[in-house]
């Protein structure tokens, strides 16, 4: 589904991406894992073209190859590529970003609706099913500031759901939670994954990341450290860094 390979990113002398290759395949779910600061929000930014790496390669099956190296490519093309990746892509964020006078149904059908441009009707339909499987089919007219934080961040996944992407990630989406909604969510998460869903995950919660992932990558300094099944990674790490991270951790 998509291979990124060599991906670099600076902010000003502080060099977030070393060179980081990833491979994820349909029906995938790959977790992200590693300290704060290692560069994975970065990583998933950059597969969603909301961050232009220095250099690397995004190819995605049936899109475009983004060369971020590439001289010669004019601004404008480039950009294009990025907001192609933008298009098979969405992203649930750590805080869930909705809308805060929008009601509930408004937040989730104005990406499909305004951006994608597709009929109303249809978009307000399905956003009433994708609604209803999250448990919040009565929350439709409800504004954000009334439900709980997990039933925020529920709605956030029911946003990204309703743009139909080939794609989904996750950003830290528990991290913000009091640690009895973190629980709500990941049930939301563990079943898209079961669906089929391919997703790139960045968490904190190891016992999730053992049960929904296909794979797993530790970053630590901006570069994959080590990647494996989970049951290999978590059990049997190889690397020193991976072992202090998890011990820390666990
Ligand atoms: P992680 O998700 O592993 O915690 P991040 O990708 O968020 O790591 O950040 C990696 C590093 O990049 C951090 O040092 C962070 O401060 C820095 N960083 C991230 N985004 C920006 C930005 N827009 N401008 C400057 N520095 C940034």
């Amino acid at each position: 589904m998509l291979t990124a390979r060599g991906l670099r990113k600076s902010f000003g002398d502080n060099e977030v991406l070393r060179g980081i290759d990833l491979t994820l395949h349909r029906g995938e779910v790959l977790v992200l894992i590693g300290p704060s600061g290692s560069g994975k929000t970065t990583v998933l930014r950059a597969l969603n073209g909301l961050e232009t790496p220095d250099a690397g390669t995004i190819e995605v099956a049936g899109g475009p190859d983004v060369d971020f190296a590439a001289s010669g490519v004019p601004a404008r093309i480039a950009k294009q590529q990025r907001l192609a990746l933008r298009d098979r892509s969405a992203m649930v964020f750590q805080h869930h970003n909705l809308f805060p006078h929008f009601t509930v149904l408004q937040n989730v059908i104005e990406g499909p609706w305004r951006v994608q441009g597709r009929p109303k009707d249809e978009v307000v339909a399905e956003a009433r099913v994708l609604l209803d499987r999250v448990g919040l089919s009565d929350k439709a007219d409800a504004r954000p500031h009334q439900l709980s934080g997990g039933q925020q961040q529920r709605v956030g996944i029911v946003r990204a759901l309703a743009l139909k992407p080939d794609l989904l990630l996750f950003d830290e989406p528990t991290s913000a939670l009091d640690p009895e909604l973190v629980g709500d969510v990941l049930v939301v998460i563990k079943e898209l994954a079961d669906e089929g869903w391919t997703m790139a995950v960045v968490t904190h919660e190891l016992s999730f990341a053992r049960e929904a992932a296909d794979h797993v990558l530790f970053m630590d300094g901006g570069v994959v450290v080590e990647q494996g099944a989970p049951t290999q990674l978590f059990t049997a790490p190889q690397h020193e860094r991976t072992q202090r991270f998890l011990t820390r951790i666990m």
